[in-house]
């Protein structure tokens, strides 16, 4: 399958030839900030299906630690991508464009979630990392 997303400005494009996977929601304090939101909305690429289509040169990157980064959009700010050495790592649900068919399977860092977020009924959570997930 190919999977399309864009940010808000709709200068910037990608795809992915292939399925996203490990769909997640993480309510930690910084994925709050890099989200501006109540949570990151994110799932994984395999970097090697991963590619622009469009507006390459206008994206701007922020290393959030030694290997892992966010890129985003110049012009209107959104996030569309993590990275992990370099490499596509993630995309931001947010951004993609249509049905991923994937749905987001866990909620991790929900021990630190903004006090003013309500988390639904019924989802998977966990205070911090899932045990067996490592990244
Ligand atoms: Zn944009
Ligand atoms: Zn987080």
């Amino acid at each position: 399958m190919t999977i399309t997303g864009s940010c808000f400005c709709g200068s910037v494009a990608y795809k992915v030839e292939g399925e996203l996977r490990g769909a997640r929601s993480c309510h930690c304090s910084m994925c709050r900030k890099a989200f501006s939101a109540q949570a990151s909305a994110y799932a994984l690429v395999n970097p090697k299906e991963f590619s622009w289509l469009s507006g390459e040169e206008l994206l701007t990157s922020y290393a959030s630690s030694k290997d892992a980064g966010l890129m985003f959009c110049s012009i209107c700010g959104s996030t569309l991508c993590g990275t992990y050495q370099g490499n596509a790592h993630g995309v931001t649900l947010g951004c993609v464009d249509g049905d991923p068919h994937i749905e987001i399977g866990m909620h991790i860092f929900v021990g630190s979630k903004a006090p003013w977020e309500t988390i639904p009924e019924g989802v998977i959570q966990y205070e911090e990392w899932p045990q067996s997930n490592t990244k």
